[in-house]
């Protein structure tokens, strides 16, 4: 190694053990923009630095999405209020702000199907993540297929610790599927640990009373509807569902089109 590169050769062993990637890939490219504006030694080290710290937020962003699992990506503003006039719009801007997790509140979306709220907690889970939020996105029937898979391998405890370090659980479609007994107690802990520890988001099709039926006791699910309606927002989403209107319009001016005489 020529002496002059040697400066160079272990500053990137040094940036690489120190895992600083951004450094290590623009230190150069920065010192050449840095001379050009007559920079300073400071100026340098700050803008690299600086750099290194947006990336390492990014990077940490994306994890996070990634960690969520979810099914797809929604957000808020592909989600067209007018079309479900009955979601409390107001409300639901207000929970993009997220201050119900600081206060471990829940949000429960009830409502028939289509009328978009997985959509809704998809995309305050979404945000949640932007947020710097850990967040875990399940269907009530996956969650409660791996509590069940997970006791039988007595791995249990490991899974109900992952679950308590969210701040965000999503439990979605409660109510499509009943459970089993053990099925059934096993996300009533779920569901209880997360009132002392997280926020929970829940959508349902089902109303209150119906409830009973798919947790098959009604002292389980009075005490569960306890902790979930504590610290609670209820938003009821109870218009048409958007996918049959969807459906209607396009099938709608192909009709007329068939009927109408002069039609090609
Ligand atoms: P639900 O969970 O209530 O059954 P989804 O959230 O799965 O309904 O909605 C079904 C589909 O329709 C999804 O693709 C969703 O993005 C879309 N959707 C539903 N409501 C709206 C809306 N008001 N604006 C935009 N897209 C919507
Ligand atoms: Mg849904």
């Amino acid at each position: 190694m020529n002496e002059k590169d040697k400066p160079a050769v272990l500053l990137e062993y040094y940036l690489k053990k120190l895992k600083l990637p951004t450094l290590l890939r623009e230190y150069a490219s920065m010192a050449v923009v840095c001379r050009n504006d007559g920079a300073d030694y400071q100026t340098y080290l700050m803008r690299l630095v600086e750099r290194e710290l947006l990336d390492r937020e990014k990077r940490a962003a994306e994890r996070r999405v990634r960690d969520a699992d979810f099914p797809v990506i929604k957000t808020m503003d592909t989600y067209d209020f007018k079309a479900q006039p009955s979601v409390n719009e107001r409300l639901i801007r207000e929970l993009m702000r997220g201050e119900y997790i600081d206060k471990k509140e829940n949000i429960l979306l009830i409502g028939n199907p289509g009328t978009g709220k997985s959509h809704l907690a998809c995309a305050l889970a979404f945000a949640a993540c932007a947020q710097g939020q850990r967040v875990r996105f399940y269907t009530v029937t996956k969650l409660v297929t791996e509590l069940i898979e997970c006791r039988e391998e007595r791995n249990l405890q490991r899974l109900q610790k992952q679950l308590q370090r969210l701040k965000v659980l999503v439990l979605d479609e409660l109510g499509y599927v009943p459970f089993s007994k053990a099925g059934a107690e096993l996300l009533f802990e779920v569901i209880s640990q997360a009132y002392e520890h997280h926020s929970l988001i829940v959508t349902s099709n089902l109303s209150f009373d119906e409830w009973t039926e798919i947790f098959g006791s009604e002292r389980l699910t009075g005490a569960l509807l306890d902790r979930l309606t504590h610290r609670c927002h209820i938003l009821e989403a109870n218009g048409e569902s958007y996918r049959l209107r969807q459906a209607k319009k396009q099938t709608k001016p192909r009709a007329m089109k068939k009927s109408h005489p002069d039609a090609k």
